[in-house]
C-alpha cells in the first residue's frame, strides 16, 4: 500500500529528511500493518540520520523508534489481536530465543527487532510491526505513550534494574532536562531518592525544580561538582546515570559515594574521557554501562504513566513535516522533554 512517509536517502543534516509517498512493505504473517498516531524524536534518530550512530541502516531508511498506533491489518498467523487495538510497539523485540533472550538479558537481544534501525519505523503514516511486539495503551493519549519507552524505561532500567536505587539515596542526573534526565529525577524521586538535577543552560533549573528535583546546578558553574557533594552533606551520590562523558563523566565520577553506581548510556561530549583507577577501587565504585530496555521495564514504567504516577513532558508536537525542526531542535539543545510527531 501507499503512505506518506519521511524518508532518509544518504546521511547527512536534518535537510536529508524528505516527506514523500513510499510503497509500505506488505505485512510478514506474524506482522501488523499500523495507523501511526504518534512517534517521539530521539537522539538516536539523529545520530542514525547523520551516521555517527555505528548502525548501518538500509537506504532509503525511515526513522522512529517510539511508535504508536492502531492496527489496521493483520498479517495471517497474527492471533490476539484485532483491527482497532492502540498500541506501543517495543522499541526492541527480543527474539526470545537466543543465548542472552534466555538468561534475561533480553535487552542486548543481537536478533532485536527495532523499528527505525532494522526495519522502517514511524516517522509516517503507516508503519509494520511483529505482532509479538506490541503493548495496549488503553486510554492513554497516544503523543504521551509514545514519549514515554525509551526514557522512562531507560531510566527504570539504569536506576532500579541496574542502579538498586533504594528510597533515601542520592541520585545525580546529568542532562536533567533532556528525554532521558526528566524520566531520571521523576523515578527517582517515586522512588523515594533525593536528586539533583545537572543542566547546562541555567535557564532550564525552573523546570527540572518542577518534576521534583531536590536541587538543580549547572555545568556552567566551574565549582558544580563540589557544589554537589556539599548538598549531599559530603556523602557523595549513591547512584549516577551519566551520558554525556567527557568533563561531565571525569567530574561525576569525583561526587561517587563509596560504593556508588556511575551507570552509563551515552558520551557525546567525550567518549574517551579520563578514569582515576585508584579512586575507583578505593571507593568500590560500581561502573556500568546500561542498553536499551528490558519489555518487563517498559511496560512497568508505561503502567505508571498510565497511572498518573509519572508525567513525560511533551516539548512540542510537531507533524511530519517538521521532522527535520525536531531534530535541529535537539541538536540545539532546545528541547525539554520530548518532541512528539503525530501524522
Ligand atoms: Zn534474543
Amino acid at each position: 500500500m501507499k503512505t506518506e512517509a519521511v524518508t532518509m536517502n544518504g546521511y547527512g543534516g536534518p535537510e536529508t529528511l524528505t516527506l514523500t509517498e513510499v510503497d509500505l512493505p506488505a505485512p510478514g504473517p506474524d506482522e501488523v500493518v499500523l495507523r501511526v498516531l504518534a512517534v517521539a524524536v530521539n537522539h538516536l534518530d539523529a545520530d542514525l540520520r547523520s551516521g555517527v550512530s555505528r548502525m548501518p541502516l538500509r537506504l532509503p531508511h525511515v526513522l522512529g523508534r517510539e511508535v504508536v498506533g492502531v492496527v489496521e491489518q493483520l498479517g495471517s498467523r497474527v492471533t490476539g489481536r484485532a483491527p482497532g487495538d492502540r498500541v506501543l510497539v517495543l522499541p526492541n523485540t527480543p527474539c526470545g530465543s537466543c543465548p542472552r533472550c534466555l538468561t534475561g538479558r533480553a535487552n542486548l537481544c543481537p536478533n532485536a527487532d527495532m523499528p527505525g534501525i532494522t526495519r522502517w519505523g514511524g516517522y509516517a503514516r503507516h508503519a509494520v510491526a511483529p505482532a509479538r511486539g506490541l503493548l495496549d495503551i488503553g486510554d492513554l493519549d497516544p503523543v504521551v505513550a509514545a514519549a514515554t519507552p525509551i526514557s522512562f524505561g531507560t531510566a527504570w532500567r539504569t536506576l532500579y534494574s541496574i542502579g538498586r536505587l533504594a528510597p533515601g539515596e542520592w541520585v545525580l542526573a546529568p542532562g536533567a532536562a533532556g528525554g532521558l534526565g526528566h524520566a531520571v529525577v521523576q523515578l527517582a524521586k517515586l522512588g523515594g531518592a533525593r536528586v539533583v538535577g545537572l543542566i547546562g543552560d541555567p535557564s532550564k533549573a525552573d523546570f527540572v525544580s518542577s518534576l521534583g528535583a531536590d536541587a538543580v546546578l549547572s555545568t556552567r558553574d566551574p565549582d558544580w561538582a563540589a557544589e554537589a557533594r556539599k548538598i549531599t552533606g559530603g556523602a557523595g551520590f549513591d547512584v549516577i546515570v551519566e551520558h554525556i562523558g567527557g568533563d561531565v563523566f571525569e567530574a561525576a565520577l569525583g561526587t561517587l559515594a563509596p560504593t556508588g553506581r556511575l551507570i552509563v548510556g551515552g558520551g557525546h561530549a567525550g567518549e574517551h574521557p579520563h578514569l582515576d583507577l585508584i579512586e575507583t577501587f578505593r571507593n568500590e565504585y560500581e561502573l556500568r554501562g546500561s542498553r536499551s530496555q528490558r519489555p518487563d521495564e517498559i511496560a512497568r514504567v508505561l503502567g505508571l504513566v498510565a497511572a498518573g504516577q509519572l508525567t513525560p513532558r511533551v516539548d512540542a508536537v510537531l507533524s511530519l513535516a517538521d521532522a527535520g525542526r525536531a531534530h535541529q531542535a535537539l541538536a540545539d539543545r532546545r528541547v525539554l522533554g520530548k518532541q512528539v510527531i503525530t501524522p
